[in-house]
């Protein structure tokens, strides 16, 4: 379980390798993304709050990045945090996502992206519940969600 010290780490010291990376060029990138998947994966925009997809989605399945298709989150780790954007406790593996300190707009926050393709996903917060207390805060357009096979 990743704890915010374990954020701080990756961000300052390196983080782990992903299991694979994607490198595609911006043009590659706005032929395989929706405009909005765009905005958000590769040039860092933050959608609007309440108003996107997987706010109060609780559906089971696996979030995956919508650029690369690597699994980030598990629907078992959402939860409701009454910010506007889906919320996370945990990633699917501690080498899925990447950290990277933000101090765009004169916050100190960790930015959080996916770490087989750099598309940018939201930001991690030590505000979430126990035991990690770990609260990611997503871009619907960042993910897709992918259904569970019936048991
Ligand atoms: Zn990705």
């Amino acid at each position: 379980m990743l704890r915010w010290i374990d954020i701080l780490t990756f961000a300052k010291y390196g983080n782990p390798e992903p299991l694979r990376r994607v490198e595609k060029t911006a043009p590659e990138w706005a032929a395989q993304l929706t405009p909005a998947q765009f905005r958000v994966l590769r040039e860092h925009h933050t959608e609007p709050p309440y108003r996107n997809a997987y706010c109060r989605s609780y559906e089971p399945g696996c979030y995956e990045c919508a650029g690369c298709h690597s699994p980030l989150f598990d629907s078992s780790t959402k939860y409701y945090a009454i910010s506007g954007w889906p919320s996370f406790t945990q990633p699917v593996a501690r080498q899925a996502i990447s950290y990277h300190f933000d101090d765009t707009y004169n916050m100190q926050r960790v930015e959080v992206r996916c770490n087989g393709c750099g598309g940018h996903l939201g930001h991690v917060f030590p505000d979430g519940p126990a035991p990690a207390g770990l609260r990611y805060c997503i871009n619907s357009e960042s993910l897709v969600r992918v259904g569970e096979p019936a048991a």
